[in-house]
């Protein structure tokens, strides 16, 4: 599904963010992606989003080459992503409900196919009854629900979260990493950028470490060894 190739990425400024990163995710697969802060997480998502390019190799994503998408072809590429960002990007000047919604607007969805699919992401993310309150007014862990719930009202093959729990206590981190599990296991290819290795390390599962933009650890660790 997920195939970087010998992937650097240099900023103008010169740093090198990412150095000779291979590495592939195949359908259905949750990952994990964790390393220090600048270790290149974030740089990462941003070119599996197409929002950064890769200054050196490749990046298949269902087959196609992310780093030659034409600028015009990027919408309708991310139309089949799901993006989860830490600080959610809710707009409180609307509802829940038109929040959710937005990404449905440009899929040019009918108005009962809209209201159909966003009460079904409300659903899974278990916050049916806040479809009409203003997010401003919900807790930190259910702004990011409604986050999630966007993010998936598309039904993407991909989600990608970059530091979905940053602002959250364990508890609640716990849970938001569970709902991916949940949409892992329903077929969705799930990839989690996040520091928090304890959290990581709980659920168990596959986790790619990046050192100094380095991948330094691929596998479902036993114990230290993803962690240095
Ligand atoms: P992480 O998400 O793991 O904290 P980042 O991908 O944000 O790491 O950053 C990796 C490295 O690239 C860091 O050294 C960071 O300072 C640098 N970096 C990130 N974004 C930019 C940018 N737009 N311009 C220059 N350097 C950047
Ligand atoms: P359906 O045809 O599937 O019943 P509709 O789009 O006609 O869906 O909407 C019906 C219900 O959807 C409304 O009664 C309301 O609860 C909710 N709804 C629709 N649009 C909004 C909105 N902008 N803000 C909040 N709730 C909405």
């Amino acid at each position: 599904m997920i195939t970087f190739d010998n992937v650097n990425k240099r900023y103008a400024s010169g740093q090198d963010a990412l150095v000779r990163v291979s590495l592939e995710i195949g359908r259905g697969e949750l990952v994990f992606l964790t390393g220090h802060s600048g270790a290149g997480k974030s740089t990462l998502l941003k070119l599996l989003t197409a929002i950064e390019r890769p200054t050196r190799g490749s990046i298949l994503v269902a087959g196609q080459n992310i780093g030659r998408l034409r600028n015009g072809q990027i919408p309708y590429y991310r139309r089949n992503l799901g993006i989860v960002f830490q600080n959610h990007q809710l707009l409180f000047d609307r509802s829940v409900f038109e929040n959710v919604a937005l990404p449905l607007a440009v899929a040019g969805c009918s108005r009962r196919e809209v209201g159909r699919r966003v009460r079904a992401a409300l659903d899974k993310v278990g916050l049916l009854h806040k479809e009409r309150h203003n997010p401003i007014v919900l807790s930190g862990g259910e702004q990011q629900r409604i986050g999630i719930a966007r993010a998936v009202v598309n039904k993407p093959a991909v989600l990608v979260a970059d530091e979905p729990t940053g602002n959250l206590d364990p508890q609640l981190s716990s849970e938001i990493m569970q709902l991916f599990a949940d949409f892992n296991a329903v077929g969705v290819t799930v990839l989690v950028a996040s520091h928090d290795l304890e959290l990581i390390a709980r659920m168990r599962e596959r986790v790619l470490t990046l050192q100094a933009g380095q991948l330094i650890y691929d596998g479902i660790p036993a114990r230290e060894a993803a962690y240095p």
